[in-house]
């Protein structure tokens, strides 16, 4: 070999991860910081790549090199008796994995490295301590021989305990030197036992074994079932570390701990972390002993404990990050073992981010690209903390995020009724449908047994940001007599539970939710302020209601892109206003009901016209299939409803008579909603003096004529009453429309792609149907990678968007075009949006903070 395969820490030149993996990176870098790194050496991913060439082997140039290295670990050292295998002071050392990308699925380091039943008896007598050289030989052989041999765990846990047992102690800590020598023995007996041979005694063997189970481990069915999942190529191969051993179980002034720079779930400055006396490796989080919080350092090791604040300044401001940092005290001394970026919850990512800024080690840039922008729903709403300590008795579908407790109620008017008696409820149900709204704004959170993630539960939940799970198999929802049974457990109407939108999990009882605390929010509103200076996207809001409305402007929307009207029609004292309008068998008895319904709107409308001043309202007119009206056909008796309610139901109502199809078929529908959006626009004017940003939008239009016709209606009743400057617009939701859009340029003043219906008609998915039969084995089976009714999909339905886009584009520059589906909630979604130039997105109020940020992140991006 020409090139060089080994670097020792000191002398790492400019090489990176790639080379040396991350974690010798950190080691080298700190090293170079002058931070007490014992001292080591690298073999780079180069030589793991060379192993797999050369059929699961190394040369000898190779060894040859590793060798030279060797030595001058030693001799750096500077302790002239120390050399691997010596008798008088053997050299230890621990061997590590470290690829280019953390990869939880590596190799476990291996500790106490040299150690045999020589080096063991000198060990004792250099430290002076025979009972810490014995743990160490016995957690060598417990390491060396489940991650070099394979042995399995179970077999050395066993013998553990039967020696403990015959000790009667509760930890190994605890074991005599007798009682250790034992273990050893026995841990060698099981090397014998399973592989037939005996635990190896030459160092430099054991060591160049080591070294080969780490680049075995690459290729392990751990690393490689990661690497599929994260999609890390899997040429990149691992580095291997070999360092030099400190000693953090040499009695009570040794020790070892794990802290990070910051609160990783708070965010909050200063030191937070934990640390254990004469203990080493896997000790502090194995859970056997319980730690100590870092803070108690200052008495037990005040000088170490001091360094240790200066060097998680150092590292933090080196890597501009927070750090998660691994350190060991041997006999007073401070070592640091690895530092790398911390782990933290979405509270903590924003408050890490916005307190770097200011204290001038980020740009804004860099900060927004820090927050993952889906995990900021976790800020808006209490959280289930992760040790709840309570029994999980079913999981669901993590629909809408957000912990919730109530009592169980069956149905929408329970309730309501025990909500209004100030209870807090959760509704539980096989499913939800539109005459469940009352119930939703009654109850905390929902929880169904069939859906998917998109189902009528999840949409409205989320769209309300009520925590809700959807797709619960284990329950079973019973209305005669009124229980719910989950995993063969009956439970009565009124059992108190706890349902976790965020992981999906259903809990019997209350246990402590925590509530983010205001000040995350006064920190989130600081980024997201500074996401907007950045960001060309504008965010709109999905309303429906006044209270929608307000919460929408409350996070940040900066108008209404889509107002669905029918949920307008929902409500208990609608809906059979509605249902006669729909079951009217002439015109005149539809005019009365309509008659009746048009306060009712026009109500609705002035209260959002009054939430939102002067910025855009975009109502869109009714839309959804009559039948989703109708009464249950159980409840009907007389035949003349019966009849109609027959005439009235399609095979397939998705592509059935929706939308602008409908107000062609009754135009007296249309027309009293335009009055009622006219009214209230007028009522407006009348006590602020301005008047609204109204706009009126159609849906799922398919020919310029459905456009021209409606077009045509629609301003006469706006002339008739008056009204200025409405602007007339269309949805974009079904293919035809994309590739013809040029015709609709003369008869649509904006434009907004209704990606629900456009994914639903380009895909041929009916969306329940699809996410409850066979996209959840889909995504599955790796045959799609995401949902497509959440995440874009950007070469089907995103072609046809672009498509249109460029057509539009050409025929009329300056018309607004935006999009309202789900997917103008969704990241990676809102990313193309930016890309195709839209000047919009419209999403659930509770995703208006996610929108902001990504917007604001694909804007960086694309710099
Ligand atoms: C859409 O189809 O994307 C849309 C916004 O309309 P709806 O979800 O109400 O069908
Ligand atoms: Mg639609």
């Amino acid at each position: 070999m020409t090139s060089q395969f080994v670097f020792d820490f000191q002398n790492r030149g400019s090489l990176g991860s790639d080379i040396l993996g991350g974690k010798a990176l950190g080691l080298a870098m700190m090293t170079q910081l002058g931070i007490p790194v014992p001292p080591g050496f690298v073999a780079t991913t180069e030589v793991c790549g060379i192993y797999y060439r050369e059929g699961r082997r190394l040369p000898d140039s190779f060894w040859a090199e590793f060798d030279v290295h060797l030595v001058q670990l030693v001799q750096l050292e500077g302790q002239s008796g120390k050399r691997v295998g010596g008798l008088d002071d053997p050299q230890l050392v621990s061997v590590r994995s470290g690829a280019p990308i953390s990869m939880p699925g590596m190799m476990d380091t291996v500790l106490n490295v040299g150690l045999n039943d020589e080096t063991v008896e000198a060990l004792a007598v250099r430290t002076g301590d025979r009972r810490f050289a014995l743990d160490s030989y016995r957690r060598l052989l417990q390491m060396y021989g489940q991650v070099v041999s394979g042995i399995d765990k179970t077999v050395f846990d066993h013998e553990l305990d039967t020696v403990l047992l015959n000790s009667g102690v509760p930890t190994p800590i605890e074991l005599s030197e007798e009682a250790l020598e034992a273990l050893i023995t026995a841990f060698k007996g099981a090397f014998v036992d399973v592989t037939g041979e005996i635990f190896v005694q030459d160092p430099r063997d054991q060591i160049r074994n080591c070294l080969i189970a780490v680049f075995e481990s690459w290729n392990g069915k751990r690393a490689e079932t990661y690497r599929q999942m994260e999609g890390i190529s899997g040429d990149l191969g691992t580095a291997a570390s070999v360092v030099s051993m400190v000693y953090g179980n040499l009695g009570e002034n040794s020790g070892t701990g794990v802290c990070f720079t910051r609160n990783p779930s708070t965010g909050e400055p200063g030191l937070f972390g934990e640390f254990l006396q004469s203990a080493q490796g896997e000790d502090v989080v194995s859970g056997e002993r319980t730690p100590e919080p870092v803070s108690a350092m200052s008495d037990k090791f005040p000088a170490a404990y001091a360094e240790l604040i200066e060097h998680a300044e150092t590292l933090e401001r080196y890597n501009r990050d927070m750090q998660d940092i691994e350190f060991t005290i041997e006999r007073g001394k401070l070592f640091i073992l690895q530092t790398r970026n911390g782990k933290r919850t979405a509270q903590a990512a924003v408050r890490v981010a916005v307190d770097l800024i200011e204290e001038g080690l980020l740009s804004k840039e860099e900060a927004l690209m820090r927050v993952e922008p889906s995990d900021l729903s976790q800020l808006l709403s209490p959280q289930l903390p992760e040790d709840h300590g309570m029994d999980v008795v079913a999981r669901g579908l993590n629909a809408s995020p957000g912990a919730a407790v109530g009592f169980v109620v069956l149905d929408a008017d329970t309730a309501e009724s025990r909500a209004a008696k100030g209870e807090h409820v959760i509704l539980v149900r096989p499913e939800t449908s539109p005459d469940d709204i009352h119930g939703f704004i009654a109850a905390e959170g929902i929880l169904t047994a069939k859906g998917g993630l998109t189902s009528h539960a999840a949409v409205v939940a989320r769209g309300m940001g009520k925590p809700c799970i959807t797709g619960c198999q284990a329950l079973e929802v019973d209305l005669e007599p009124r229980v719910i049974t989950i995993a063969g457990v009956q439970y009565s109407e009124g059992t108190l539970i706890t349902i976790d939108g965020t992981s999906g999990s259903v809990i019997i009882g209350e246990p402590e939710l925590t509530l983010v605390s205001g000040s995350a929010g006064a920190e989130l509103d600081r980024l997201l302020e500074w996401a907007d200076s950045i960001r060309r996207l504008k965010v709109l809001a999905n309303a429906d209601t006044p209270i929608d409305a307000e919460n929408a402007r409350r996070l940040g929307a900066e108008g209404i892109g889509l107002c669905r009207t029918e949920h307008m029609f929902f409500g208990v004292d609608r809906l059979p206003k509605m249902q006669a309008m729909i079951l009217a068998t002439n015109l005149e008895d539809r005019e009365d009901a309509l008659a009746e319904l048009q306060p009712m709107q026009s109500e609705d409308f002035f209260g959002i016209f009054s939430e939102m001043g002067q910025d855009p309202v975009i109502i869109r007119l009714l839309d959804p299939p009559l039948h989703e009206f109708l009464p249950d056909r159980s409840e009907v008796d007389s035949p003349a409803v019966l009849r109609r309610i027959d005439e009235l139901s399609e095979v397939n109502p998705m592509l059935g008579m929706r939308g602008c199809r409908l107000g062609l078929v009754y135009p007296e529908i249309y027309e009293m909603q335009v009055k009622a959006i006219a009214d209230a626009a007028i009522e407006t004017h009348a006590s602020t003096g301005l008047w609204p940003k109204v706009q009126i939008m159609l849906p799922m239009v398919a020919f310029p004529s459905e456009m021209e016709s409606i077009r045509a209606n629609v301003e006469r009743v706006l002339r008739d009453r008056s009204v200025p400057d409405v602007q007339i617009g269309m949805m974009i939701e079904l293919p035809r429309t994309c590739v013809s859009i040029g015709d609709f340029a003369g008869s649509s003043d904006f434009f907004s792609f209704g990606t629900n219906d456009l994914t639903q008609t380009t895909l041929g998915f009916s969306r329940d149907d699809a996410e409850n039969m066979f996209l959840g084995k889909y995504l599955e089976d790796g045959i799609l990678e995401e949902n497509p009714f959440e995440t874009l999909d950007v070469a089907g339905v995103g072609g046809l968007i672009d498509f249109a886009v460029n057509a539009l584009d050409y025929k009329a520059p300056d018309v607004s075009l935006s999009a309202c589906g789900e997917h103008g909630g969704d990241p990676a979604s809102i990313k193309f949006f930016h890309e195709v130039g839209l000047s919009y997105v419209s999403c659930s109020p509770f995703r208006i903070p996610i929108a902001r940020l990504a917007a604001a992140q694909a804007a960086i991006n694309s710099r």
